[in-house]
């Protein structure tokens, strides 16, 4: 059975900074990969205030296509990745190409261009970013794929991105096809368990039940931009 997927980024807002969480992709790459994109990236990040060229710091939880596009969007930020991650999508596993696959070269080109202006911070496990914000390295679905938590109003959320793409595969322990190394995968849902004050405060990668459980952003956002923030219904 093949499950319907969403794509989405994220916005950590705090009292003084704004942090993104993941980039997407745009219209070109869509094509390509037959997507297709109900609402753009800046799009949704005008709608609830947040000007692309302001933000400063972009967590990029892998490099995947699907996370990792949009490279022109934010000139102004600097990106926090793993260690593991851009070794991973320079290296030699990219030379087989279902590993390669769902990434874009373009994506990784960027990111390297990056690297050598300087705007690359570089992770190696565990960072604390801000208080109440830190990064969790996982793997499993990539080589170093990195889980955000954050403390909100509602205790420890935790966005899992691809360590678990829908809620049935945290839930049922039944990993998503799309492995670099099923042990780190299973290990991941338990980190993700652990780092999540409960399931409800874990949001998966790709669920389109995420838009159905949690409130609207504001009254124009209905059904494509939420809050996890708040208590799902
Ligand atoms: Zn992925
Ligand atoms: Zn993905």
């Amino acid at each position: 059975m093949n499950m319907p997927l969403d794509y989405f980024v994220w916005a950590i807002v705090g009292q003084n900074r704004t942090f993104l969480v993941d980039t997407g992709f745009d219209a070109e790459v869509a094509n390509q990969r037959g997507r297709t994109i109900t609402h753009a990236v800046a799009r949704g990040l005008n709608a609830i205030g947040i000007a692309p060229q302001s933000i400063e710091d972009v967590i990029v939880t892998h490099m995947h296509y699907d996370h990792a596009g949009n490279s022109d969007l934010f000139p102004n930020a600097r990106f926090h990745v793993q260690d593991l991650e851009m070794s991973f999508c320079t290296g030699r596993c990219m030379c087989h190409g279902v590993l390669s696959h769902p990434f874009h070269v373009e994506d990784v080109k960027s990111m390297v261009g990056r690297v050598f202006a300087g705007r690359v911070v570089f992770h190696n496990g565990e960072s604390t970013l801000a208080p109440g914000l830190s990064l969790h390295l996982v793997g499993g679905h990539t080589g170093g794929l990195q889980v955000v938590r954050i403390h909100t109003a509602r205790g420890w959320v935790v966005l899992a991105s691809d360590a678990s793409h829908l809620y049935a595969n945290i839930e049922d322990g039944r990993p998503f096809p799309g492995i670099y190394n099923l042990a780190d995968m299973l290990e991941g849902y338990r980190t993700v368990n652990r780092l999540a004050d409960s399931p409800a405060h874990v949001i998966p990668g790709h669920d389109p039940a995420v838009l159905e459980k949690y409130p609207s952003a504001n009254h124009e956002t209905n059904g494509w931009i939420v809050r996890v923030d708040l208590e799902p219904r």
